[in-house]
């Protein structure tokens, strides 16, 4: 067995479950689509399938005034459960284990009738909340208890509880949003009756054999935070109101700290949980950045948790614990924190998905069926694009051939994972490598295509997916010693000096100042640059940061008035804007390029003309299609296809480039 801990059975009390992987609970917009249910239903039954441990759903409301938005998901009445009934059918009759989380979201929902123990506005909150009265505590308390008991009708075999990441129960908790001077507020005591009593009251009606899980802020991060003192008495006072698992949760989402972006190393707040079971003797579970069974069998063989919570890496492999038992880890799709499709979209009001799995919450849609005839097929590039249609037509039984120019697959991807914080690009390369072997392409690596073999090949399909190369702005001095493109400073093939301006901020002009900026991803630096203290000496696990200046002085510049960064993700934007906020870089908008000479870049800021002096100007001002082959290809008579940035390179990400290549695969 090659992950011993993880694939040790764990008696959790009302149930046991065959492994150690929790599926983490996240909201998937499902909930609240038309024919959601049905779509969520055969979403967790392919996790079921996948052999995840235990699922928990996506956060669901006891009330209206719960709501994360209007009309958001309840479950308050029968027809409710009917629905949540082809949930559980789904899951049990895959042989798997679903929790039901109820989260309530207080002063986070987006709606005007949100409440919260006072009326304080979150600083990400549009809507101001009302103070809940005693009557109205008293009634959320015996909401919970209702939809708890509707989800053991409805067939779960347990609920979470969610008391964290600044949700209704987190703001009852500290100090910094509850400022009751009643029975509900005051100190640890008062704070904490409210989730105490949820969970008597949730105990009292579900009876001993249902699993409550809760979801306990261990580390706020928030100002006003509780101290860790103040946790602990918090997860013991839970653990005798009749909880059998404690969830860590980490930060709440006003929290400016990222706990799960790319920026955070892998396992990075296992500490905290193994802190805990130092003080409990009720199973816990780790969470954060857990996105391979390598680091989650490390975390449980260390003894830091019994379970370890995946939400997104199960996003992006359905089957990951199934691969993890039969010694096939390299063929796991990682998760690689980027949010771009999942988190992304849920903030945008979409349905999530994920970058690397475009089938994730679309099942049905991306369902792969073998190929009636066997087709040659031609995929010219092997970035993302091409590598997801090369693999999805190869694994329907089409004999496909893959040339690619450069030494190795990956396109884009090679550049990306140099980045600090984008390591995990590597890992989708490994799987699209895997799934070559496994699927049968042939690759043929450090070859161009040629009209030679565009036309003697035989091919039915030609699929295209040259991708993009370096857009070259026209500013006079272009051509100056000091200018370099974005592409040849991530490979190494060419480092700027100490100053450097760079032209566009794009996502790619964001990633060249990260990369600049240069330093390591590692834990002790990542707690140390966003101020989260290990020690757990201050309240809500927070302290000065400790900022190591870059040697290099960094400008970016723009001609758009808008805000810099704004093309960003909307989970991650901010991110990248504090990193390079705390690192010194400049950004100026508004800039009108004059001239690149031996001073530097001489330009027209807002009118006014400004020199940046430079050792170097790296170039990230967009990209342009590499789309030679097509009319070739076409000339030639082939079917033609084009995908991802050889298609359009224009607002060109790698989630539009894999979606493209999987349903070109899909079609062929
Ligand atoms: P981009 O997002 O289109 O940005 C290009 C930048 O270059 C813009 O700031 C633009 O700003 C500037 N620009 C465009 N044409 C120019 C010209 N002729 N002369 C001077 N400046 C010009 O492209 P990108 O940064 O190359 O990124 C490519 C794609 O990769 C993006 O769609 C992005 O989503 C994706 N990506 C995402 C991330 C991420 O963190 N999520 C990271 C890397 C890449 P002005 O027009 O204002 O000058
Ligand atoms: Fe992970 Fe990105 Fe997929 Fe979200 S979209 S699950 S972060 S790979």
């Amino acid at each position: 067995m090659p992950y011993p801990h993880l694939f040790s059975p764990l008696n959790l009390g009302p149930i046991t479950v065959p492994n150690r992987i929790l599926m983490g609970s996240m909201h998937t917009g499902l909930e609240e689509a038309r024919g959601g249910f049905t779509r969520l239903a055969s979403f967790y039954r392919t996790r079921a399938n996948g052999e995840v441990g235990l699922i928990v759903t996506g956060g669901i409301s006891p009330n209206r005034r719960g709501w994360l938005a209007p009309f958001g998901a309840k479950l308050t009445g029968s027809s409710e459960v009917r629905k949540h009934r082809i949930i559980t059918d789904a899951v049990h009759g895959s042989g798997g284990r679903i929790a039901m989380q109820i989260l309530h979201a207080g002063r986070y929902g987006y709606h005007p009738f949100v409440v919260a123990p006072s009326r304080l506005k979150s600083p990400i909150s549009l809507f101001k909340p009302f103070t809940l009265s005693q009557r109205g505590i008293r009634s959320t308390i015996a909401d919970f208890a209702h939809t708890a008991a509707l989800a053991q009708e409805a067939g779960y075999d347990g609920i979470e509880v969610m008391g964290s990441e600044g949700y209704l129960i987190n703001q009852f908790t500290v100090p910094r949003t509850n400022k009751r001077a009643d029975e509900w507020g005051g100190d640890i005591h008062g704070r904490i009756r409210f989730p105490i009593e949820i969970i008597k009251a949730i105990r009292q009606k579900v009876g001993a054999d249902f699993l409550i899980i809760y979801r306990l802020s261990m580390l706020d991060l928030v100002e006003e935070g509780n101290s860790w003192d103040e946790v602990v008495i918090q997860a013991r006072a839970v653990q005798a109101a009749g909880v059998n698992v404690i969830n860590t949760g980490i930060g709440w989402h006003e929290a400016r700290v990222p706990t799960i972006a790319s920026v955070v190393p892998r396992g990075a707040y296992s500490w905290v949980t193994a802190r805990m079971k130092k003080e409990i003797d009720i199973p816990l579970i780790a969470v954060n950045r857990i996105n391979t069974p390598e680091v989650a069998e490390d975390i449980l063989a260390n003894g830091e948790a019994d379970m370890v919570s995946m939400a997104r890496p199960l996003l992006a492999d359905p089957n990951l614990p199934q691969k993890a038992r039969m010694g096939k880890s390299t063929s796991i799709n990682t998760c690689i924190a980027c949010n771009q499709a999942c988190l992304d979209h849920i903030f945008e009001r979409k349905e999530a998905s994920c970058l690397v799995n475009p089938a994730a919450c679309r099942e049905e849609e991306f369902a792969i069926e073998p190929t009636i005839v066997r087709k040659k097929i031609l995929v010219v590039g092997a970035g993302p694009a091409g590598c997801a249609a090369a693999v999805t037509a190869a694994e329907r039984g089409h004999e496909v051939h893959m040339y690619e120019r450069a030494e190795s697959i990956g396109g884009q991807f090679n550049l990306a994972m140099r980045v600090p914080g984008k390591a995990d690009y590597a890992e989708t390369i490994r799987y699209y490598q895997q799934r070559m072997e496994e699927t049968g392409v042939i690759l043929h690596l450090s070859t161009s295509v040629s009209i030679d073999i565009l036309q003697k090949g035989q091919w039915q399909e030609v699929i295209i997916a040259a991708g993009v190369r370096p857009r070259q702005p026209q500013i006079p001095g272009m051509d100056h010693p000091k200018v370099l493109y974005y592409d040849e400073v991530l490979r190494g093939d060419r480092m700027p000096g100490n100053q450097v301006v760079i032209i566009g901020a794009g996502g790619i002009g964001v990633d060249m100042a990260t990369f600049l900026i240069g330093q390591s991803n590692g834990q002790d630096h990542y707690l140390d640059e966003w101020g989260v203290d290990a020690s757990v000496a201050n309240r809500g696990g927070l302290q000065r940061p400790i900022i190591v200046p870059s040697k290099r002085q960094i400008s970016i510049c723009f001609r758009s008035a808008g805000k810099f960064g704004a093309s960003l993700g909307k989970t991650t934007g901010w991110v990248h804007r504090m990193h390079l906020k705390k690192h010194g870089v400049e950004t100026c908008g508004q800039v009108r390029y004059i001239r690149i000479d031996d001073e530097g870049l001489h330009t027209e800021v807002k009118g006014q003309p400004r020199l940046f002096p430079a050792d170097h100007i790296v170039i990230c001002a967009g990209q342009v299609e590499q789309n030679e082959w097509v009319e070739i290809a076409r000339e030639a008579g082939l079917n033609v296809h084009v995908v991802g940035g050889a298609r359009i390179a224009g607002e060109l990400d790698a989630k539009r480039a894999i979606e493209e290549g999987t349903r070109v695969g899909m079609a062929v």
